[in-house]
């Protein structure tokens, strides 16, 4: 199975948490506090090359180059939507190619990053899904996204405010490079973005919601619901079959006992499917009792399937029955409408291009 993340003699530099750097300084017989130093040429003044970390001894240099890759992926192209969303497609060292998103929003620029290169979950509702999993991302390759949009937003003199970890693949799948890669962007002495500002998605893979509530921390938890009853949820997600909806709200509850955080619930409105008053009634009952706040997705038609979209009177119904059950109701705005901004197009887009 494909799970592993691209391996090459050097690891990514953007790989390593401040610790992990540390502990190299020090193997190498050169002085930890040299990590500080090595996160701002990374992270702060975002070069390109070890050379230019010209505080750094030429012997440092050099062993650092002899040791790690900083050239994470190269640009293919970007789209800009009018309303501000910028869509980047990447290309991997290994030739694979990824997407990354800048979304904008009155509280700041948040960024969508990918976690794996394709996916095996099998959504139906998902383009991502279709040609299956590739591989995993590293920690290094997920961290780069941040920088590359970061150098983007440079341009207007403005900053990554948010991460949303939401983009192609299951981030619980690729869980040790995903934890790595929330200590490197949360670090103060690099991009120092706040765990509360992050957002972790999962179509809800249970024992890592387990293990990620152990973690602790103050990350959000993000979970793809889009059905209130188990029937309806492996009609859309098959994953549901392996970790079904009462064992995942089991994991939520804990989650919430032990964080004291509240969760996340994505809810894909898929017209005539999951978007009647009835289901929004089933999902008051289902969490309804839980600290949660529920996110409304209004979901475009998808060509490979059925799903059309839910008429705007219906989405504000379903809106008002859950909030009239005290549940925090919120409905995402549609972003980037005018450019391929569902998740996976342009990269479908691209893979036609290249084999067609
Ligand atoms: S929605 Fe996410 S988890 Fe589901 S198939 Fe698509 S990329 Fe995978």
């Amino acid at each position: 199975m494909p799970l592993t993340s691209y391996t090459s003699e050097k690891p990514l530099i953007y790989s390593l948490t401040p610790d992990e750097m540390k502990e190299w300084l020090v193997e190498i017989g050169d002085k930890a506090f040299r990590a500080q130093q090595i996160f701002d040429w990374l992270y702060v003044k975002r070069v390109r090359s070890f050379e230019e970390m010209t505080n750094l001894s030429k012997d440092l240099r050099q062993k650092l180059s002899e040791t790690f890759r900083i050239e994470a992926m190269e640009e293919i192209t970007h789209q800009t939507s009018q309303d501000g969303t910028v869509k980047f497609l990447f290309k991997l060292v290994d030739g694979h190619a990824i997407e990354t998103v800048i979304m904008r929003h009155s509280y700041g620029n948040s960024i969508c990053v990918t976690t794996q290169v394709g996916c095996r979950i099998g959504c139906t509702f998902c383009a991502s899904t279709l040609g299956g999993l590739k591989r995993n991302l590293d920690a290094g390759e997920i961290v780069a996204q941040v920088l590359m949009a970061q150098r983007k937003l440079d341009e207007e003199g403005a900053r990554v405010s948010h991460v949303v970890v939401m983009g192609i693949g299951e981030p619980f799948e690729n869980f040790e490079n995903l934890i790595a890669f929330l200590r490197i962007i949360n670090d103060n002495r690099g991009l120092n973005i706040g765990a509360r500002h992050i957002t972790v998605s999962t179509s809800g893979i249970v024992p890592k919601i387990y293990e990620f509530a152990e973690r602790g921390g103050q990350v959000n938890l993000a979970i793809s619901l889009h059905a209130p009853n188990t029937e309806l949820r492996t009609k859309l997600m098959p994953i549901n079959r392996g970790f079904p909806l009462e064992k995942l709200l089991e994991a939520c509850r804990y989650y919430i006992a032990k964080t004291g955080r509240r969760i996340s619930f994505e809810y894909g409105l898929f017209g005539g499917t999951n978007d009647q008053p009835e289901h929004a009634e089933e999902l008051a009952d289902l969490i309804g009792d839980m600290l949660c706040h529920v996110n409304l997705i209004p979901v475009n038609y998808v060509p490979e399937r059925d799903y059309v979209r839910t008429p705007r009177n219906e989405i504000f119904q379903f809106k008002n029955i859950l909030e009239d059950r005290g549940i925090n109701v919120t409905i995402r705005r549609e972003q980037g409408s005018d450019i391929a901004a569902a998740c996976g197009q342009l990269r479908a887009q691209y893979a036609k291009e290249t084999v067609g």
